[in-house]
């Protein structure tokens, strides 16, 4: 049963030092004199016995030793993770909080470990961490940590991305701390201002009282001295334009990876990379798919129903496109190799498609009314026959 006061150290009578075989002989010596079987019917040296097997589980255990170390007490409730950052949180003391959600102090309730003060004290306990949680954050870590990755969307002007270029981007990264070096810490070190120099805080819960290793300075009564301008973090937020090299051809919502250029290491770790996911822009008369370009040729009736040689805009200028006799308004004709140069294949292009609109002309006088209504008469045709025959 987890409990939360008890010094296990004293209860074995071994330091807060001692190595895993100080501790092993310990509880062994101990266990040999309040064995139930050595002592039949003795109340006492069961509730002694049950103290240091207590004690040896959590201290003879290193991983469970390391969460008692750290917070004071141990629960399986609490894996490893929360406790480092619980103490590194300690150590740091004042800094945005992180979401400490989901730490369940349900497995400190019932059972044998029900506390002198009854649950209403243990009510209380249970505020005073939560307390102490909701004011941890994620500290400096010890040892070469890599920077983290970054990922922005960066915009490339349509004609840039199809022909290749230098485009730019402002991005927020963490940088070495200019005032520390990245050390965090001016060297040196002051007085905790947890326990102020004692290693020890009291925490009181109604009518409990808890006497615990200060979880800051970790019973030391000394912090380093917190770098000013990072508060220990090593790292500075800082603004920079960031130019990268954009291929011919490049496609709307490809990765570019800039190594090196995401946030700095920690404590001499590597930096991270930049990732950049291109979003290529836009224009008014051209619209890019993949490598295709694709745009919409108005023709006069008299080209599209005779067929004609027309002039059409490509990416390279103006090119010859030719529309064949009684090519209809919406159909779409391909000029082959008119498209974008592949980044991925050199050497390949992509095409262009023209979707043919029919320009329909105002007539505005007699005689080119008449000339289409001899046209008509001449071409008796319904359009929309097909449509009823579907019915
Ligand atoms: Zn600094
Ligand atoms: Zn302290």
């Amino acid at each position: 049963m987890p409990t939360a006061n008890k010094d296990y150290y004293a209860t074995l009578g071994v330091k807060k030092t001692a190595t895993p075989e100080e501790i092993r002989k310990a509880f062994r010596k101990l266990a040999r004199k309040y064995h139930p079987d050595v002592n039949p019917g003795d109340k006492k040296a069961e509730e002694k016995f049950k103290e240091i097997s207590e004690a040896n589980d959590v201290l003879s255990d290193e991983k469970k030793r390391k969460i008692y170390d750290q917070v004071g007490f141990y629960s399986d409730q609490i894996d490893p993770a929360q406790a480092e950052a619980y103490a590194r949180a300690q150590r740091e003391g004042s800094r945005p909080p992180v979401d400490f959600g989901g730490f369940d102090f349900s497995g400190f309730q019932g059972g044998a470990g029900e506390p002198p003060g009854g649950s209403s004290a243990w009510g209380s306990f249970k505020d005073i961490f939560s307390g102490m949680f909701s004011g941890a954050q994620p500290a400096q870590p010890r040892g070469p940590q890599p920077g983290s990755d970054l990922e922005y969307q960066a915009t490339v002007d349509f004609w840039t991305a199809i022909r290749g270029g230098q485009a730019r981007i402002q991005v927020h990264r963490q940088e070495i701390c200019p005032t520390c070096h990245g050390q965090g810490h001016l060297g040196g070190s002051i007085t905790c201002p947890e326990c102020h120099g004692s290693g020890q805080v009291t925490q009181m819960g109604g009518r409990m009282k808890f006497n615990i290793t200060c979880p800051r300075c970790n019973g030391t009564g000394k912090i380093s001295n917190e770098c000013p301008t990072c508060h220990g973090d090593g790292t500075v937020t800082h603004t920079e334009t960031v130019e990268f090299r954009i291929k011919p051809g490049t496609r709307d919502g490809q990765r570019i990876r800039l190594q090196g250029k995401g946030n700095a290491g920690i404590n001499g770790g590597p930096s991270g990379d930049l990732f950049l996911i291109v979003r290529t822009g836009t224009h008014p008369v051209f619209t890019r798919q993949g490598d295709d370009i694709f745009i919409t040729v108005p023709v006069t009736v008299a080209e599209a129903s005779l067929g004609a040689k027309v002039e059409v805009p490509t990416i390279d200028g103006r090119a010859q496109l030719k529309i064949p006799p009684g090519t209809q308004s919406g159909q779409k004709l391909r000029m082959r190799e008119r498209g974008v140069e592949s980044a991925q294949n050199p050497g390949q292009r992509g095409d262009e498609i023209v979707t043919v609109t029919v320009a329909v002309p105002h007539l505005n006088d007699e005689r080119s009314r008449e000339i289409m209504r001899e046209l008509a008469r001449l071409n008796p045709t319904d359009p929309r026959k097909e449509l009823f025959e579907k019915l």
